[in-house]
């Protein structure tokens, strides 16, 4: 199964269901040189006292932070000049990345938003843009004020390795956001305007970047996962988040029941129970794991189970393999979000040995470890028997 579908009529992103086989991320084309004209190559390393400009405020083909991070990257000449006239520079080297296939899919799934915001009319307004105080829980604000691995450990359990699991959003928050989903669906159903569902394994839920909180989920993934994700998931570019998928899946009598074993397309992934009132609807995490070794067997260690709570939020890698059990009575709403590093995604087609992360890479270099280990104490064993003879 590919990660993205490749028509405008396909959901936009795709978990990918583990025991196919699934590959990697849309690609660019790697033999396309970066560099435009030789006086106004970029930078290969960022110049980090430069400050980027903001580009939030405007309608472009590719994500405002983005620009931001590669402006870092311009030829120094260029960091001084109008904002326009650095869009345009970048604007042309990103284009080169972007097949016209791709291109056009964008363009389509630009529409497809704008039609839907100039349309629906939002419930709570004051869900649109971030408010920490009234969204956060204070203990989660104040770590991440303190922004340390002492603080952020401070607020969160590690139940198994590479997962994290903290309170993160106050009740009314998520109460005014299921509503603000509800009110959504109900004008989805009244005007009958098809909506693309979050990924090809849910068919309930809605993509909330495409009825108007993409800024204000951006501002969440810069701002508050971010920082944490690059503490604990720095070897998948944890630290370089730059772009995000973001939507409410809905599990229970008349939606969705259960979730499939899969893997997500993203590197860290964040999914918080908004609520209601259910049973059931664990999640089961199996291992994390690189492409070539998404379908092997897990082990006892790697094995854990966890019980949603309202508000409780769980931070894990997209490699991590898992699922959703069936929501057993009452409904269940979840916040995700798919946070990816185009940074990371880039340098992953260049380097071999990119996948420490991965549970039985590290089990397999283990092994070949322990057997040249043992192969040399054979080896000495045998010359002492010679020489003792
Ligand atoms: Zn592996």
């Amino acid at each position: 199964m590919s990660l993205h579908g490749g028509s405008s009529d396909a959901p936009p992103a795709v978990g990918n269901v583990i025991s196919s086989s699934g590959n990697g991320v849309a690609a660019g084309d790697p033999s396309r040189p970066v560099a435009m004209v030789p006086s106004q190559r970029l930078r290969l390393t960022p110049n980090r006292e430069h400050k980027p400009d903001t580009y939030d405020d405007l309608e472009l083909e590719f994500s405002a932070s983005i620009f931001s991070s590669l402006e870092r990257h311009m030829p120094p000449s260029l960091l001084g000049v109008a904002r326009d006239d650095k869009v345009k520079f970048m604007q042309e080297i990103l284009l080169k990345y972007l097949p016209q296939g791709e291109r056009n899919r964008v363009q389509r799934h630009r529409e497809y938003k704008q039609k839907i915001i100039s349309n629906y009319q939002p419930l709570h307004r004051e869900l649109y843009s971030l408010n920490p105080a009234s969204f956060f829980v204070p203990a989660f604000l104040k770590a991440i004020n303190e922004n340390t691995e002492q603080s952020f450990r401070s607020i969160m359990s590690e139940p198994s390795p590479g997962i994290f699991t903290f309170e993160m959003l106050q009740p009314h928050f998520s109460e005014l956001l299921i509503s603000e989903v509800e009110n959504f669906e109900k004008w989805v159903n009244e005007t009958k305007f098809r909506i693309m569902r979050p990924n090809t394994m849910n068919k309930y839920g809605a993509v909330l970047d495409d009825f108007g909180l993409e800024t204000m989920l951006e501002k969440l993934m810069e701002n508050f996962i971010r920082p944490i994700s690059k503490v604990f998931f720095t070897e998948v570019g944890g630290a370089t988040l730059d772009s995000h998928h973001a939507f409410v899946v809905e599990y229970g009598k008349d939606k969705d029941v259960d979730l499939g074993f899969h893997v997500d397309d993203s590197e860290v992934t964040l999914n918080v129970c908004l609520g209601k009132q259910f049973s059931g609807g664990e999640l089961f995490f199996r291992g994390t794991r690189c492409e070539k070794h998404v379908n092997t067997g897990s082990h006892a260690e790697e094995i854990f189970d966890y019980c949603h709570v309202p508000g409780r939020a769980v931070l894990h890698r997209g490699r991590h393999r898992h699922g959703a059990r069936a929501t057993t009575s009452g409904h269940r709403i979840n916040l995700l979000l798919w946070g990816r590093s185009s940074v990371y995604r880039e340098m992953k087609k260049y380097q071999k040995d990119f996948s420490t992360w991965c549970g039985e890479c590290n089990r397999e270099k283990k092994e070949r470890q322990r057997s040249t280990i043992a192969a040399t104490k054979l080896e000495l064993f045998r010359r002492e028997g010679e020489s003792t003879a």
